[in-house]
């Protein structure tokens, strides 16, 4: 019995050596190969000359009007010249290289001609003379590699689909089909390969691209439906036990942020461990949520831990926690590379038994000599700082451990959709009343003097700076400013009235503690720093960002950075300084100077820079689609998510009679995941 998932070596034909040249296609079944679908089509359309753009391919069709001329320039170069009457017109056609087309074309003959079309000089770079043959007219194209042909790969599709038509069976549900008004999974395949007209290829499309997202959405759904259930992970208090906490806080929640914490607690309570990501612009106060949940943890007699990408980051978190819960009986602790080996043998212990009900820290909380007494909860703010294996250590540390992701980096949705598909999102998406938007400027580094003078102005009302430099060390190859030259710069500038301090990564702790201590304390009026302050940090009388060579980082991360100020009640500015060196350069700055919305920003960047330079490549996640653009299909994508979503809900999908083909497709496709 034939099957769509049979090998392609089934294939009458294919020997061991196509087979390895259809694996580096990705090509392993019937299903692979009838769904490895043409990147483009080309049509030779005959089009009218009046219709044209400029640099348009296109075909025309046109007589000879004499006879082709070939010149011969340079070395082994030549040009053949073919005056063709289309219309009243007469149209050169320059071949490059293709002399050897000469023989093939006769004065008088009526001929069409593929290329590409200059509406100036009305004449025709041309690619390819077409024979009379009207099947080319629409025509597919693969990708393809060395090892196998265009001709090759559509020879074997075509078999394929002659040998294995009558086995393509529908895996997706009949209700599916019928709500989202999709084709049939046969046609689909029929009007991809083969296509008559180009509305045949986008109707075809459009379900293509539908089942892709929707059969990833499924395994995605169902990796999640595997977290086992687990009654450790179970955080019984609740929203009313901690009324009386959120009732005494110096101020009162947002709705966003009330209505992320009812959606957390509400999944603590749950008996499986939760894995949730709490997405938020910066300043919009995620801490204090965080801190709510923890607490929830700690009252149902269970420990928490913090985890910070920085020392700066944990010590601030362990104070501003610390004082969040003073009074409460509750006991935190801070552990970092830098604690003291005598302090850490007193610590150890205690997070041991239980006597410490709250950990703050950074990479040492997962270290191997940590030993937690019942681990409840861990929350990993700025959590793209670590990586998987990192986040899995830390849950590795408990039973049952409940897992709160924080980030600042606002996702955009098609991302966080394919990427953090496995986990729940919650989102922050306002921010506390009484701030006001920073005003974001950008200038060129010619116009450093107005800088300053403005930096002046506000440095005599009592206002702070932040001066942000990409990078460390002296480099002869990139032409960007030094930390330390910046430094000296700013000394010469606006010493002595106004101090200045320099903050970078290779200092050692201590320096960076007392540097960052003295302008929390406004001691030092400017800081100059490379990009170690970007994360979490808190000085709400800085109100001026300057960024030199802005145009060195990305838009999350100068978003990010200029969330440093408009953290009190007076108005914050961005000064952004860059050349960029070409278009999408340009258009980046003028993103980040004309919007303060995180969302919208990223996803700019996103359509700009493509994901990889956002999230880095092995974690966006996003590559991997062959017919689907998750960017430009989002809505498709979406819906594609709210149907897995709907049938995965149902805890007796896998019984029903009408998702068999669809748990034989899932099975065969991820081996990985167990569907049983
Ligand atoms: P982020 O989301 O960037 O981590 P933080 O949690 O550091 O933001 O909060 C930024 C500041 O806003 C803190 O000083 C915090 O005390 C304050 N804050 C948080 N929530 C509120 C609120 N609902 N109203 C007023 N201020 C708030
Ligand atoms: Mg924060």
């Amino acid at each position: 019995m034939k099957s769509l998932h049979d090998s392609i070596s089934d294939l009458k034909g294919v020997g061991p050596k196509k087979q390895e040249a259809l694996f580096d296609l990705d090509i392993h079944t019937i299903f692979d190969l009838l769904t490895y679908f043409p990147f483009r089509y080309d049509d030779f359309k005959v089009s009218n000359l009046s219709e044209l753009k400029d640099q348009q391919l296109t075909t025309i069709s046109g007589v000879v009007a004499a006879e082709p001329t070939v010149n011969f320039f340079g070395r082994k170069k030549n040009r053949l010249i073919v005056r063709l009457l289309v219309g009243r017109d007469v149209i050169p056609v320059t071949f490059f290289n293709q002399a050897w087309l000469k023989k093939q074309i006769e004065v008088d003959q009526k001929i069409l001609v593929y290329g590409k079309f200059s509406a100036s000089q009305k004449s025709l770079l041309g690619m390819k003379i077409l024979k009379g043959n009207t099947s080319e007219r629409f025509s597919p194209i693969y990708s393809v590699n060395s090892k196998i042909t265009q001709k090759t790969l559509r020879q074997l599709i075509k078999d394929a689909f002659k040998d294995y038509q009558s086995v393509i069976t529908e895996f997706l549900p009949q209700w599916i089909i019928k709500k989202y008004r999709l084709e049939s999974f046969l046609s689909v395949i029929k009007n991809m390969h083969f296509p008559k007209s180009p509305s045949d290829v986008k109707l075809a499309k459009r379900t293509a691209k539908f089942e892709e997202f929707f059969l990833f959405q499924m395994q995605l759904q169902t990796i999640k439906n595997q977290h086992q259930k687990d009654d450790n992970a179970r955080i019984s208090a609740d929203k009313l036990n901690l009324m009386p906490f959120i009732d005494k806080l110096p101020y009162r929640l947002t709705a966003a942020q009330d209505r992320v914490v009812n959606e957390i607690l509400a999944d603590l309570h749950r008996p499986y461990t939760m894995n949730r990501l709490l997405q938020g612009d910066v300043g919009s106060g995620k801490t204090v949520v965080a801190a709510i949940a923890i607490l929830a943890t700690i009252w149902s007699k269970k420990q928490a831990v913090m985890l910070a990408p920085t020392e700066i980051l944990a010590e601030q978190h362990a104070n501003g926690l610390a004082e969040l819960f003073q009074n409460l009986g509750i006991n935190v602790a801070l552990l970092t590379g830098d604690t003291p080996q005598q302090a850490r043998k007193q610590i150890l212990p205690r997070i041991k038994d239980g006597s410490i009900n709250l950990v703050i820290g950074t990479h040492a909380l997962f270290q191997d000599k940590v030993k937690y007494h019942d681990l409840g909860l861990a929350v990993i703010d700025e959590q793209h700082r670590f990586g998987v294996k990192q986040r899995r250590k830390m849950r590795e540390k408990g039973k049952a451990t409940n897992i709160l992701s924080m980030t600042a980096t606002p996702i955009p949705r098609t991302l966080s959709i394919t990427a953090y598909g496995e986990m729940d999102v919650s989102v922050i998406d306002e921010l506390p009343g009484g701030r006001k938007p920073i005003k974001t400027t950008w200038i060129k580094s010619a116009q450093i003097r107005t800088m300053l003078n403005f930096l002046w102005k506000h440095l005599k009302n009592g206002e702070q700076v932040y001066v942000v430099v990409p990078l460390i060390e002296q480099s002869e190859t990139l032409d960007m400013r030094n930390v330390n030259d910046t430094f000296e710069k700013f000394k010469q500038e606006f010493n002595p009235k106004f101090s200045v301090g320099l903050l970078h990564g290779s200092m050692n702790d201590e320096d960076k503690k007392n540097v960052m201590q003295d302008f929390k304390a406004n001691k030092t009026n400017i800081l100059v720093s490379t990009t170690v302050i970007e994360v979490g940090v808190d000085v709400s009388n800085a109100s001026i960002m300057v960024i030199f060579d802005a145009d060195h980082f990305g838009l999350a991360q100068l978003h990010q950075l200029r969330g440093r100020v408009g953290r009190g009640s007076q108005q914050s500015y961005c000064v952004l300084i860059a050349d960029p060196k070409n278009e999408v350069g340009v258009k980046r700055m003028d993103v980040i100077s004309s919007s303060t919305d995180g969302f919208l920003i990223s996803q700019k960047d996103l359509e700009l820079r493509g994901p990889g330079d956002i999230l880095g490549n092995q974690q966006s996640g996003i590559q991997n689609f062959k017919i689907g653009d998750p960017i430009a299909d989002l809505n498709i994508l979406s819906t594609a998510q709210e149907v897995a979503k709907e049938i995965t809900d149902n805890e007796e999908w896998k019984q029903l009679d009408e998702n068999q083909e669809l748990i034989r497709c899932l099975k065969i496709l991820n081996k990985n995941t167990s569907f049983d």
